[in-house]
């Protein structure tokens, strides 16, 4: 196999892996869409950004599998390597924590984090500005929308200067903030 073709068969691995873990779970919009196509769009905004490496999209593929799924680390870290599973593992957030407590932490991580997990996180708060200004996630009303928009833009200000197209899309996301 070249490396293009193992390159390829890695991140529909992931994409099968993710699709599975996520099979019972639908996204928050009215339309209740499959919760896979919020994976799918993180990758299809770092492709058209020009990042093609690999391993960050079968992490964008798979960012959501820790946190919201029964996927354990070493399970990841069984299917994909320690790489993977370290920028999934490093855009995860510690559910057990109150909602301020994740989102204080989530702002700290954004700093010291790695330049994929970092790639990651922008791709995944551009895609979730999206969503909330096409089809806001029931029952958030406009001051709770506003609320995440800012909150958004806080843990991108902590790790901006790591891709200028992606840093851009996040911008032009924000400016249609409700
Ligand atoms: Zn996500």
């Amino acid at each position: 196999m070249s490396n293009k073709e193992k390159n390829l068969t890695l991140v529909l691995k992931a994409l099968t892996f993710a699709a599975e873990k996520h099979r019972h779970q639908r996204q928050d919009d009215a339309a209740a869409s499959p919760y896979i196509n919020h994976p799918i769009a993180l990758v299809n905004l770092l492709i058209e950004v020009g990042v093609t490496d690999s391993k960050v999209i079968s992490a964008a593929l798979l960012h959501d599998t820790l946190e919201d799924t029964d996927t354990t680390y070493a399970e990841l870290k069984i299917h994909f390597g320690k790489k993977i599973s370290d920028i999934v593992w490093e855009v995860t957030d510690d559910k057990s924590l109150t909602d301020a407590e994740r989102r204080r932490i989530q702002i700290a991580h954004a700093k010291t984090a790695s330049k994929h997990a970092k790639l990651v996180k922008l791709a995944d708060k551009t895609c979730n500005l999206r969503d909330i200004i096409k089809t806001p996630p029931v029952g958030w009303d406009i001051k709770r929308q506003r609320d995440y928009f800012d909150w958004a833009q806080e843990v991108i200000d902590a790790l901006r200067g790591v891709h200028k197209k992606l840093e851009k899309a996040f911008d032009k996301a924000y400016a249609l903030r409700p």
